[in-house]
């Protein structure tokens, strides 16, 4: 076999054998590929005979192109190959890798010369060079040599080693080279050249592009500036190195995709129909919320459905919402003038937590459509509109006026809906109320003597001034002696005063409701007693003398004229000229005090005096609504000439009646028709010329407060109870304002009307006997309703306005426990004897322990403990006007509040019925069951028993672990 057979079979065996073929990494660049040649290379070999081009075949059966040299039978070789030129491109450091074949020289017999490596050398140039070829302008890179040679042995087996050789050279700064391969007398075969460099490829981190990039040949790496792909936008830089391994290395910063654009796979691809993204970033688009749509790609949010919107404010991620409906169960309670607007969230919100109310004042007037916006001073608390709760005060309207409230609800998207506004009207008719304050007073002229003084009508009269009510004193005397006049304008004189002295006065305006809140109190002095006359003067005085002297004679005249009309009407007011009192404890005049019927020689003539007859023919009998002692109760109409028709209640005297009870039935008109007050049920009259007898008042269309409560259990708001009960007080401090000792208050005796304005009502003289079936004969013999009287009425019939106060405090409890039975189904005996030893009834369920407190302080033993009506009514007013204060329930509050500032302190517990009052009292330590404070040093406690079943109260005198300081708040 000669050599070049050897070879060529050698080489043969080596492509077929050849499990190595390398897959290139991406990263590298070739410049030049053998084996991807398909035609001849045409590289220049010198000498001619040296290395030799053959065509051959790789494992896919693809010709390739390869060199081979085995001048191994003659001495010195000097064999040289040259590739055709190279151009660099832009690389700085270029790699060559060899695959080749090399005999083993020991295997080869009979050899002259035999090498077992080759030379590697490179020539760089700005241009091709053609054919020129010198050899001492080439450089060598390397010797190379085999790692592993074959032998004949191999060939036999079939086994052929492939070197595979890499040489690096660079940096390379011409435009291009030539490699050239030296031998010098082995035996091998060149399979492959492939020449190349590394880049750092393109590629996509966090959104941002960096593209292609040729390291340089240096140690350093290249920074490279990435842009972001399509829509996307840069958040910080990005950035990331080329080494010169064509690894990218430490990538900063990144893109985020834009909006309606999500980050899918390494591009930002729109959002799909159904789908949005609202801002920019790599989260996800989102699904549309409720009631909203869209059907384009890349949305940036999702249209609302019909009917439904979006706030400006509202986020993309929100559900679209709609305006909410109208406010429901609208509740009035009236005082005077001054109307609780009570009412329940709409029934649908819109969708939205932003649901405010609005609420419009309309004064109205009978007939269609007869409504105005409210004017003046209408005081809205805590405002009109915006209202987060659903209540409002509204006060300072006009007495006896009737209006309408529209609540409108409102939500974050009201202003886009359509223009239908969702409310929901009541309407109300204000009652009687007394005149604002004075407030401007104007001081017109002073003397020694005597000063005049104008002023203005009250801001709101509610209703026509009668007169007004000047109160003057010394300021020294500190009120203890003061004169007071009545006018009926706007000005008046005071006469008679000391010179040089300074005075106090207060004026207030007087209409039929009663007077109106004092003016502030206002200061004025009168000349000094030193005053002359000088002789300029003197012109002037003789003036004002001849004017004073007038001004008597008109004011003798006036007297005359006055005192006639004051006899003229019965001198109802005798204090109507210039009464002086010694030391104010007097009743000031224009308060009428109660006159009881039974002074009145002739009872008739007392019904005649205080309540007007009526003809049968105006009134109409619709149907019966209850029993009273003398008869049945009735609704209908009374319609009396020039006036509207209205609803009244019609109490009639059974026939066949004694003249007694004639007498007793018509001393209730008698007494009725003395008050005059919103929460006192109102005569309207009676008809006693005529059969039947009846008593018409006005109509309370929800009946007796008791069986109202029952019928409502839980329904109200506390501030509507605070409302209902606030009346009573009211009505309550106007008797004993008129000295008149109710007796009998009860819840059962209390009317509801249709605004829920509570009057007292049942003012029948034998009543407490007679008509009440709670009341019950005591060991004195006489009939008191147990339950809901004072001890010391009980004991030795001490009936004051102390001992309405006690059944107030019942009242109280009625109320706040809707209607339940006091002391429930305990004996009168064990009421009068647990009371007797200090036991009070417990807290009804979430009583505010405000007015749990009340409620004891009512029920103190000693009479002149007990708050005064005034102060109840105060009390009520502050708890209206401060609803938070309500918050705190008896159950809860660790100590109650003490209302009075000058009362012994109480403490309360947490039971509800009497069923837990007894299942704690058997099982818990007192200082268990009254919260936060211990008894364990009262002896009283031990009497604590199954038995009874009430709350001791006990002074905090007795225990003296009580601290009556620890968290009680004085309101
Ligand atoms: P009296 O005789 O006052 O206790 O009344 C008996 C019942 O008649 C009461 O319990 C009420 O249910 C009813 N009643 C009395 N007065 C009125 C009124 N002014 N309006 C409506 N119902 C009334």
């Amino acid at each position: 076999m000669d050599c070049k057979t050897l070879i060529l079979f050698l080489f043969f065996f080596t492509l077929i054998s050849s499990a190595d073929f390398i897959i290139h990494p991406s990263n590298e660049v070739n410049l030049l590929d053998s084996k991807a040649s398909q035609g001849e290379l045409g590289w220049i070999s010198s000498p001619s005979h040296g290395w030799e081009e053959i065509s051959g075949v790789d494992e896919h059966y693809t010709p390739i192109r390869t060199f081979q040299v085995c001048n191994v039978m003659e001495y010195s070789q000097n064999n040289w190959l040259r590739t055709n030129w190279i151009p660099r491109n832009s690389a700085q450091k270029i790699y060559v890798e060899l695959k080749f074949t090399l005999r083993d020289c020991n295997s080869i017999p009979m050899v002259l010369t035999c090498k077992e490596t080759f030379n590697l050398h490179y020539l760089e140039t700005e241009e091709d060079q053609g054919n020129k070829f010198r050899e001492h302008q080439f450089s060598k890179i390397d010797t190379i040599a085999a790692d592993e040679s074959f032998t004949q042995m191999d060939l036999g087996d079939r086994i052929l080693k492939l070197n595979t050789e890499v040489r690096e050279v660079g940096p390379m700064t011409k435009k291009g080279f030539y490699l050239a391969f030296q031998d010098v007398g082995a035996c091998v075969a060149l399979v492959s050249v492939r020449v190349y460099f590394k880049k750092c490829p393109f590629t996509v981190r966090n959104l941002a592009m960096f593209p292609d990039t040729v390291p340089t040949d240096s140690q350093s790496l290249v920074e490279v500036r990435g842009s972001c792909v399509n829509n996307s936008k840069e958040e910080d830089p990005p950035k990331m190195y080329c080494s010169t391994e064509g690894e990218w290395l430490v990538p900063i910063g990144k893109c985020l995709c834009n909006i309606g654009y999500e980050e899918r796979g390494v591009a930002c691809q729109a959002c799909r129909p159904g789908f949005y993204k609202a801002s920019s970033g790599n989260v996800k688009c989102s699904k549309c919320p409720p009631h909203s749509y869209t059907h384009q790609e890349g949305s940036v949010h999702c249209g609302c459905e019909k009917n439904y919107f979006r706030a400006d404010e509202d986020p993309a991620s929100m559900a679209c919402s709609r305006p909410p409906s109208a406010p429901r169960n609208v509740i009035s309670a009236i005082n005077e003038t001054s109307v609780i607007l009570d009412w329940n969230w709409p029934a649908d919100t819109g969708g939205r937590k932003d649901v405010i109310f609005n609420v419009v004042c309309k004064r109205c007037w009978p007939g269609p459509r007869q409504c105005e916006p409210c004017r003046g001073a209408v005081r809205f608390l805590p405002r009109a509109f915006g209202l987060t709760n659903t209540t409002v005060t509204v006060a300072d309207l006009l007495a006896h006026t009737n209006y309408t409230f529209e609540i409108e609800a409102q939500n974050g998207v009201s202003f886009q809906a359509p223009t239908i506004r969702q409310y929901a009207a009541v309407t109300i008719t204000t009652n009687q109320a007394a005149p604002s304050a004075v407030t401007v007073i104007r001081k017109d002229r002073t003397s020694r003597n005597s000063i005049s003084l104008s002023w203005m009508e009250p801001e709101r009269p509610n209703g026509i001034i009668l007169d007004y009510e000047v109160k003057y004193y010394e300021k020294q005397e500190q009120e203890t002696s003061y004169t007071i006049l009545r006018s009926k304008g706007t000005n008046v004189t005071l006469n008679g005063l000391k010179p040089d002295t300074t005075y106090l006065l207060q004026i207030r305006a007087r209409t039929a409701a009663g007077y109106g809140s004092s003016s502030r109190k206002f200061e004025f002095e009168t000349s000094p007693d030193s005053f002359s006359i000088s002789s300029e003067n003197s012109q002037v005085v003789l003036i004002a003398i001849s004017s004073a002297v007038a001004i008597i004679l008109l004011t003798v005249v006036l007297y005359i004229v006055i005192s006639r009309f004051c006899r003229y009407s019965k001198s109802k007011h005798p204090d109507e000229k210039r009464l002086p009192f010694g030391n104010g404890h007097l009743r000031l005049p224009g308060i009428k005090t109660y006159v009881d019927p039974h002074t009145y020689e002739d009872p008739s003539q007392a019904v005649h005096e205080f309540a007007k007859e009526l003809d049968a023919s105006s009134i109409a009998i619709d149907k019966v609504v209850g029993a009273g002692e003398f008869g049945e109760v009735c609704s209908g109409r009374l319609k009396l000439p020039s006036k509207k028709e209205i609803c009244v209640a019609i109490k009639t005297l059974k026939a066949g009646y004694t003249e007694k009870q004639r007498r007793d039935f018509l001393s209730e008109a008698s007494i009725m028709g003395q008050f005059d007050h919103p929460n006192i049920i109102r005569l309207e009259g009676v008809v006693t010329r005529s059969k039947p007898v009846m008593i018409v008042t006005e109509y309370m269309e929800n009946g007796s407060l008791d069986g109202f409560l029952r019928k409502h259990d839980a329904q109200f708001t506390v501030i509507q109870l605070v409302g209902m009960l606030r009346g009573i007080a009211s009505g309550m401090k106007y008797l004993s304002d008129m000295g008149y000792v109710h007796r009998d208050l009860a819840a059962r005796n209390i009317l509801v009307n249709s605004n829920l304005v509570c009057k007292v009502s049942d003012f029948g003289l034998s009543r407490v006997l007679e008509d009440d079936p709670e009341a019950a004969y005591t060991t004195r013999g006489g009939k008191i309703p147990i339950r809901w009287t004072a001890p010391e009425a009980i004991a030795y019939r001490k009936f004051t306005s102390a001992s309405d106060v006690w059944s107030y405090g019942i009242v109280l409890w009625e109320v706040m426990s809707y209607g339940e039975r006091p002391y429930w189904e305990m004996s009168n005996q064990d009421v009068i004897k647990a009371v007797d030893e200090g036991y009070r009834l417990p807290p009804p369920m979430e009583c505010p322990a405000t007015l749990y407190q009340l409620m004891l302080d009512c029920w103190q033993k000693d009479r002149n403990n007990r708050p005064k009506f005034e102060q109840i009514v105060s009390i009520l007013d502050k708890l209206i006007r401060n609803p938070s204060s309500l918050k705190i329930t008896a159950s809860t509050a660790s100590r109650p509040v003490n209302l009075l500032l000058d009362r012994n302190s109480t403490d309360i517990t947490s039971f509800h019925t009497m069923g837990d009052w007894l299942e704690s009292a058997r099982t818990l330590p007192c200082k268990d069951a009254f919260s936060g404070v211990s008894y364990s040093s009262c002896d009283t406690l031990a009497k604590t028993s199954a038995e009874i079943c009430l709350t001791e109260v006990r002074p905090a005198a007795t225990c003296p672990e009580w601290e009556p300081s620890m968290g009680i708040t004085t309101l």
